[in-house]
């Protein structure tokens, strides 16, 4: 099934600004929210994809490899990724996410009744943070496709204190602040506002005492190394997604996802346009002038390419199927375009020299050439 554009689900033009994005999801999330349609399949699979749209038309990275492939720009994954399903987070968490950023407060939640996912016990189970990495590689190792290894470092749950945060044998205690509930109610007017505890993060409790290994966050940071399968006929700005490969989340909370970001190098022979594949030949001049058959480098090999008689500077050769793979037809190539350049030597021996001497007066003769009919006029003046 094709998938919806991003922007239609979410009712936005292509040009929209991040406010307008953010605007546009806060209407569709709050019409479609399960617990303002209970039942409902419909509603239910809108709130899922409008939260998946804005977690990529929100992040500028992602927006712009979107702009660019469609939802091509994600769907070719190593091993561990499997589809996409708005970022693989959990749509309540986009949706808390942007509530609880925004000036409705933390409070939100049971405001509108939308208390029953996740905010009740104040959990601050947190998803982790998306990584992005750099791969170059080279167009050889796109057109063959290739398993790169990547070292880079993130951020795991701390094993002294298994991601609590709290040293061992230390509790939570009730936030003074604002008394256990997360939240801070202030009068202004008639206006009760609320907002966010800025002492607990509206998590309702402290770490009476942290853990010295993490400093309390209950992460720390951590190298690692894991394969990534890179696909025949990857594109340069392709981005792959590795579910679950990013940072840890706290307190039970999801993986972030790990995005390899791929680089086609440029390449020395060949210039790649989407599938196909474009060199410049050299053809000696005897060749383009009497026709023949010269040999072509190919990304995987060599081919025989014919050249017609009389074949003139600058002419395109077609080699089909021998271009870069299809990443959407697998089994299916672009085609190689071949530029021939005419050769001419530059240095003659006395016969060579002598011949083609003899093959300019007889251009000369029988065309009525340039020099014979320069040198018929200048004689008659
Ligand atoms: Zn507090
Ligand atoms: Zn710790």
């Amino acid at each position: 099934m094709r998938k919806a554009d991003y922007y239609d689900i979410l009712g936005v033009s292509k040009g929209a600004s991040d406010e307008d994005i953010k605007k546009a999801y806060r209407r569709m999330a709050v019409k479609y929210h399960p617990d303002k349609n209970p039942g409902d399949k419909v509603a239910e699979e809108k709130f899922k994809e409008v939260a998946e749209a804005y977690e990529v038309l929100k992040d500028s990275d992602k927006r712009a490899a979107y702009d660019r492939y469609g939802h091509n720009a994600f769907e070719y994954g190593g091993a561990q990724s499997s589809g996409w399903g708005s970022g693989g987070r959990d749509p309540f968490d986009v949706f808390r996410d942007v509530f609880s950023g925004s000036g409705f407060g933390s409070g939100f939640d049971d405001f509108f009744g939308f208390g029953s996912h996740g905010r009740s016990g104040k959990s601050e189970r947190q998803a982790g943070n998306d990584l992005r990495y750099n791969l170059k590689i080279t167009l050889e190792e796109a057109f063959h496709g290739v398993e790169k290894t990547i070292k880079y470092s993130k951020h795991v749950a701390c094993n002294k204190c298994g991601g609590s945060g709290a040293a061992p044998g230390s509790k939570k205690v009730t936030c003074k602040t604002c008394g256990g509930t997360g939240i801070l109610s202030m009068r202004q007017g008639f206006f009760s506002m609320q907002q966010t505890c800025p002492d607990c993060h509206g998590a309702g409790t402290k770490i009476e005492n942290p853990c010295h290994n993490c400093r309390g966050t209950g992460l720390v940071m951590e190298p690692c190394t894991t394969k990534v399968k890179i696909p025949a006929g990857i594109f340069d700005g392709a981005s792959l997604r590795m579910k679950g490969m990013g940072e840890a989340g706290t307190n039970g909370g999801p993986s972030g996802d790990l995005y390899v970001a791929i680089y086609v190098a440029e390449d020395k022979r060949f210039e790649r346009h989407e599938e196909d594949l474009y060199c410049t030949q050299k053809v000696a001049f005897t060749t383009a002038a009497l026709g023949g058959e010269i040999e072509i480098e190919t990304i995987d090999g060599q081919a025989n390419l014919k050249i017609p008689a009389g074949t003139q500077s600058e002419t395109m050769f077609r080699i089909k199927g021998q271009g870069m793979p299809n990443l959407n037809r697998p089994g299916s190539r672009g085609n190689q375009y071949v530029k021939v350049t005419i050769d001419v030597p530059t240095k003659l021996s006395r016969e060579q020299k002598e011949k083609l001497q003899e093959f300019e007066k007889l251009c000369n003769v029988k065309s009525g050439g340039f020099f014979q009919r320069f040198k018929e006029k200048f004689e008659s003046l």
